[in-house]
């Protein structure tokens, strides 16, 4: 199967492909779309982020049909392999097929994710000839770096409560669900004094740690919280117990794996060690089916400060007391997370103890409980919270009209449309948090291998998805 450049959708994804789009970096490939809205003579908007939302009027028949918003996002994530000689900010991807009807981009992402969608849009303001209601073709920036340019849409810029987005789901399949987001950095300034006490650092090592969306329901060890847990039991048991230091995660959407806390303790080295131990063999028992690689450590080393044993008890209740984890699971569809935490990453900073923790929920509901239980420990313990880039998610909706056509347009080409929902975030949840109402399907071709340079679009596929898309469109009226 060849690239087809007669075929607009190809015409268009190559066009785009020829035009650098890191997230960032959408100012030329924005006016390229806007070229297009003023070729016709379209109404359009163009951000001061170059998000671009360009209105094609309703085929005729169509005048009093509600509009619709179709969405993609313009940006992709710019990967490639390591001897691969490749300006991300200055050369066109070098497009192929391969004899299985695969489209690849030599050496690098292909940017299907999410060039697939913004070709179809494209194709559908160029041709004339398709029947619809008004569409209002959104192409959004920075999605792959947090949403941002779907976060900074505004309402006024629609009049729609029928939405598809071009970006999740697949040729059999329908997005139906996802989770919104905030970020809470939970601080305490911290008391630092001189400590000459023998000294000791709690290593947690070994856990599986993953994404906070996708692992997060599957009872993955925190490195952090155990630690945490660990230096409150010796502190417990043994009395004296000082945090020095204490170091652990990578990223906030990231289960962390390991954690470093360093202790200072007059307390009987030999009991000091005994009930880290004891901690450790309990820990693992409660993972072997789950982190089957964890193991702990204690270390006796040098420190020179540390905070007062009433700070430390603060600091160590806080840990252990805070949500964290699957708190909500969805009673309509099998599996799917819908409230969660996730304390990804701690560290000191100008003598200031931070945990950057990852909220996230599909009802915005869920995402207040969680908020409030951590204002209420926060208060408690002498922690100060502040919260960031909140927001909201996609709940499941049984009946949507939208969905039901998918599935009948679907159901003709012999296919049985599947449902998934994700506890990740998407666009979809920006929309829906703007527009509450909303009726949102999700529908894209098939492609495989996203964010890396083995990212690849079945060609069949895309000449499939395109004519569903089509005549969904038409059996919108
Ligand atoms: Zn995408």
């Amino acid at each position: 199967m060849e690239f087809d450049l007669n075929k607009k959708y190809c015409y268009y994804f190559k066009q785009i492909s020829d035009i650098p789009r890191g997230s960032g970096n959408e100012k030329v490939v924005s006016d390229f779309v806007v070229e297009l809205a003023k070729k016709h003579g379209y109404d359009y908007i163009q951000d001061e982020l170059y998000n671009v939302i360009v209105s094609k009027p309703a085929s005729p028949g169509y005048e009093n049909s509600e509009p619709l918003i179709m969405q993609a996002h313009l940006d992709m994530v710019c990967e490639k392999n390591m001897d691969v000689e490749h300006d991300f900010e200055k050369d066109p991807l070098d497009l192929y097929a391969d004899e299985e009807g695969w489209l690849h981009a030599r050496g690098t992402t292909l940017g299907a994710d999410d060039g697939q969608g913004v070709a179809y849009m494209l194709a559908i303001l160029d041709d004339e000839t398709l029947e619809h209601p008004e569409l209002q073709c959104t192409f959004t920036v920075m999605e792959e770096i947090g949403l941002l340019g779907a976060k900074a849409l505004k309402k006024e810029y629609f009049h729609s409560n029928r939405y598809i987005n071009l970006d999740a789901g697949s040729e059999d399949c329908c997005t139906v669900s996802s989770s919104g987001g905030a970020r809470a950095v939970l601080s305490k300034k911290l008391t630092f004094e001189a400590d000459e006490r023998p000294a000791y650092c709690l290593q947690i090592r070994g856990l599986k740690g993953g994404h906070s969306a996708g692992a997060i329901h599957e009872e993955r060890g925190n490195a952090i919280l155990l630690a945490a847990r660990t230096a409150y039991e010796i502190g417990r048991t043994c009395g004296d117990m000082r945090l020095s230091d204490i170091s652990g995660g990578m990223k906030f959407n990231a289960i962390p794996r390991e954690a470093d806390l360093v202790f200072t303790s007059a307390a009987d080295p030999k009991l000091i060690s005994e009930c880290a131990e004891k901690c450790f063999e309990d820990i693992g028992r409660e993972l072997q089916y789950s982190d089957e690689g964890f193991y702990g450590k204690l270390i006796p080393l040098t420190a020179e400060r540390s905070i007062g044993t009433e700070e430390t008890e603060k600091v160590l209740s806080f840990l252990n007391v805070i949500p964290n984890g699957l708190q909500h699971r969805s009673m309509a569809i099998e599996g799917l997370s819908i409230a969660s935490l996730n304390a990804g990453v701690i560290y000191i900073e100008d003598d200031t103890l931070k945990i950057d923790d990852l909220i996230r929920s599909a009802l915005a509901s869920h995402g207040d409980e969680m908020i409030r239980k951590l204002e209420i420990l926060c208060s408690h313990f002498g922690f100060e919270m502040s919260l960031s880039d909140r927001y909201y998610g996609w709940d499941y909706v049984k009946d949507s009209p939208l969905r039901q056509i998918l599935r009948e347009v679907l159901k003709e080409k012999g296919i049985e449309m599947k449902e998934r929902a994700t506890h990740g975030g998407l666009e979809c949840g920006i929309f829906k948090g703007l527009i509450p109402d909303l009726d949102i399907v999700t529908y894209s071709p098939v492609s495989t291998g996203e964010h890396t340079p083995a990212e690849k679009l079945d060609l069949a596929s895309f000449d499939r998805a395109y004519a569903n898309l089509c005549e969904l469109l038409r059996r919108c009226k």
